[in-house]
């Protein structure tokens, strides 16, 4: 029986401003997990498909998006499924779609590149990708395509049984002049949960989170799962919440920011696990960090998106961790590692999955929704 209060926005505040002893929070946090998740933690097999490094925004930490030019293209599709297929011959069951915001909207080589394939947007040509992806390999797409309209979420979700957008920061100061999202329509924070509530209202399970360390306060964090927790009350579509650290690049105007340590960031993600509760599948990035156990400690169950082959282009500089070790140090913190497909096993029932997916996730997952293994693949 624990004696720690319920989530507190004041409280939260205090642990992320070093004014309370984070001791009973990482406990709390630490119960929590165990009792919504048990010992069991996750991560999805995965390849990274960057459908296009055009952008209309400008957020100063990014190094994805390029200009026409310096490397802002879009892939084609016998592109995109050489990657896919590349992955499932490594045993991958995700193709996570990362892109640029609606670059059709700022550059005329966008516009050219889409007319010339017959799209007039890039969450057509998206959707088109996805189908192929979806049709000719085993993996399962996964959209991260920045913000959508109700109807381009509806578009995507036959062959998407999961999508995601990071919400980042709830606060609309984050958009002022000499801010990070100054000059980013996509990142102001009404238009990103307006996407994450259209998403809830099409049953589409979907992934968010928070951006950690880009120049916001504790009360923002906080506030910013305030927001989360009850979208997901409203709705109950939230299947994961990312909780990551800022990573400095060279090469951009936040390149001399400072990042966040290991020992503050932990309390962010006990923060979270204590706000979101017990059900939540809580994940950080673990190319990100080397604090592995710090992190299970603090509350998560999910390692996120691991691949063999292909790099985080969001964070190139970050490999991903050899899935040996994640799994030898996941297990020696007393955990069993065990993949799952990019939709979570709690939401693999038909009010989630749309009629055309249905078929192929039932033939990839064990009675326990995790991924069945593959002859000749290690899961
Ligand atoms: S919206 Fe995403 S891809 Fe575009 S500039 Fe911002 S972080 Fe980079």
């Amino acid at each position: 029986m624990t004696t720690h209060p319920g989530p507190d926005p004041e409280l939260a505040v205090a642990y992320l401003e070093g004014a309370r002893d984070p001791g009973p929070l990482f406990a709390e946090a630490a119960r929590l997990r165990d009792e919504g998740k048990g010992r069991i933690v996750t991560y999805s097999r995965k390849v990274f498909i960057p459908l296009t490094t055009l952008c209309r925004d400008r957020c100063t930490y990014c190094t994805f998006a390029k200009p026409p030019g310096a490397g802002g293209v879009y892939l084609e599709p016998e592109e995109v499924l050489a990657i896919a297929r590349a992955g499932e011959r490594r045993g991958c069951t995700e193709a996570l779609f990362t892109l640029g915001d609606r670059p059709e909207a700022r550059w005329p080589q966008a516009v050219r590149f889409l007319e010339a394939h017959g799209h007039s947007s890039t969450i057509s040509y998206l959707r088109e990708m996805t189908e192929l992806v979806n049709e000719e390999t085993a993996l399962f797409p996964h959209a991260n395509p920045g913000v959508m309209t109700e109807g381009e979420v509806a578009i995507l979700r036959p062959s998407n049984p999961s999508m995601g957008l990071m919400l980042e920061n709830i606060s609309p100061r984050l958009c002022e002049p000499g801010m990070p999202h100054h000059g980013s329509p996509d990142k102001e924070p009404e238009v990103r949960v307006a996407t994450i509530e259209a998403a809830g209202r099409l049953k589409v399970p979907f992934t968010t989170g928070i951006l950690v360390g880009i120049g916001e306060t504790a009360v923002e964090i906080v506030d910013s799962l305030f927001a989360l927790a009850e979208l997901h009350r409203r709705h109950g579509h939230l299947q994961e919440v990312i909780v990551q650290n800022f990573r400095a690049k060279a090469d951009t105007p936040m390149r001399s920011h400072a990042e966040p340590v290991p020992f503050w960031f932990a309390r962010v993600v006990a923060v979270a696990r204590w706000i979101l509760g017990p059900e939540m599948n809580l994940q950080v990035p673990p190319n990100l960090t080397d604090s592995f156990e710090q992190y299970l400690d603090a509350g998560i169950n999910d390692w996120g998106g691991v691949s063999p082959l292909t790099i985080d282009w969001v964070n190139p500089e970050a490999p991903w961790p050899h899935l040996a070790e994640l799994e030898a140090r996941t297990e020696a913190a007393g955990f069993r590692l065990r993949p799952r497909l990019p939709v979570y096993p709690e939401y693999l029932g038909p009010e989630w999955i749309a009629p055309a997916l249905r078929e192929k996730v039932a033939a990839a997952v064990t009675s326990e929704g995790f991924v069945r293994p593959r002859e000749g693949v290690r899961g």
